[in-house]
């Protein structure tokens, strides 16, 4: 090689590492602000800023690059800085796996949701409509081993002549069943003006998917000591759902457990399409517990089964499914509760009942 370009490449290598070395002090000092701005709560990003900074450089600058050169070179640098504060900010966030958080564990009593546990079952009806009906079905499930029961006192229905829930009545029928047959009890909240109520009969506190984004209500359910199933909101993507949880995070309340439950998509034979990648990803992005609702998610039964298998397989920590006595006469949801001979057989096919360690409690006169 020419002998004169060899020490001009010599000259530019130099220069490379001096740049860089630039560059990665501008970045810390880039990343010392990011964090300032997060704590603070203001932007990362800053338009004026930025054109005060490529107005100080185009005017500084003596060539031979175009200022137009200089500014794109720049808005480079500047991207890149923004990245690492967002990625950094990201970081920060209390649901997120950074830091090596370990896995949450919830407990609700005895029942411990989340970490190398075993997958956890919530069975019940999708709405209390009766004492005979709640105190049927939470003997039965007992008897089978299942521990958390589920049941709706205030059921967010599409139609407003539908069926509405019990209300206060419905949860003091859901706790008095539970603590007969030795079952916690997971209820929905649907407005925050409930709390008080709910709390005082519910062991855990479900905010469904209609609800997700309902600000004021996480803010409340934040708030209080119950542990909280966050369902994913009909059409949320992931990052709305898990900031979602955020909001209860930052409230104070630690035991949150995420719940996909299907999202809306195109296709009509299924009533939402169970979303595993979901699972995957709320998983390794957040050290929360992950629940899958296979009855909504798929809104038929003769999925529940293989949806439940996927489910376990993608890594959720429990599943939520809909049990009714009879459900040809449920008030909600007829088309995709089991009956108990039908819920046995999923037991059965799904391996929960190698999971499940059954209680006998004496049965209730019906
Ligand atoms: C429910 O679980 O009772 C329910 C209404 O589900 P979702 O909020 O997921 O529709
Ligand atoms: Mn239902």
């Amino acid at each position: 090689m020419e002998p004169k370009i060899r020490t001009l490449r010599d000259q530019i290598d130099v220069l490379n590492l001096e740049i860089l070395e630039k560059l990665s002090q501008r970045a810390a000092i880039a990343e010392a602000i990011g964090e300032l701005q997060t704590q603070t709560g203001s932007s990362h990003y800053d338009p004026v800023r930025e054109q005060e900074m490529l107005d100080t450089l185009t005017a500084a600058n003596e060539g031979p690059f175009s200022d137009a050169t200089v500014k794109s070179l720049f808005k480079q640098i500047f991207q890149a800085s923004m990245h690492l504060e967002v990625e950094q900010a990201k970081k920060s966030y209390l649901i997120s796996r950074a830091e090596d958080r370990p896995d949450t564990v919830v407990r609700v009593g005895e029942i411990e949701v989340g970490g190398n546990g075993s997958p956890v079952l919530i069975a019940g009806p999708c709405a209390i409509e009766s004492k005979e009906q709640v105190e049927f079905t939470a003997e039965r499930l007992a008897s089978r081993g299942v521990k958390l029961f589920r049941g709706g006192a205030y059921k967010p229905r599409t139609d407003p002549y539908s069926f509405q829930g019990l209300g206060v009545e419905g949860l003091r029928i859901g706790r008095e069943a539970c603590d007969r047959y030795g079952l916690k009890f997971v209820a929905e909240i649907m407005d925050a003006r409930d709390l008080a109520a709910c709390e005082e009969h519910v062991d855990v506190l479900q905010i469904g998917a209609r609800n997700m984004q309902n600000f004021t209500l996480l803010r409340a359910v934040g708030r209080s000591s119950k542990p909280v199933l966050l369902k994913r909101g009909l059409s949320a993507t992931i990052q709305e759902w898990v900031m979602a949880a955020e909001y209860l995070l930052y409230e104070g309340n630690p035991n949150v457990m995420l719940c996909e439950r299907g999202i809306r998509t195109y296709e009509p034979t299924t009533r939402n399409t169970l979303d595993v990648s979901a699972v995957a990803l709320a998983k390794q992005e957040t050290h929360l517990p992950v629940f899958v609702d296979v009855t909504h998610s798929g809104g038929r039964r003769d999925l529940l089964v293989p949806l439940t298998k996927a489910a376990l397989a993608v890594g959720a920590d429990g599943i939520m499914t809909e049990v009714h006595p009879n459900p040809a006469v449920a008030l909600s949801d007829q088309k995709q509760q089991m009956d108990f001979d039908t819920f046995d057989a999923y037991l059965e096919a799904t391996g929960y009942h190698k999971k499940l360690t059954p209680e006998r409690h004496e049965v209730y006169g019906f």
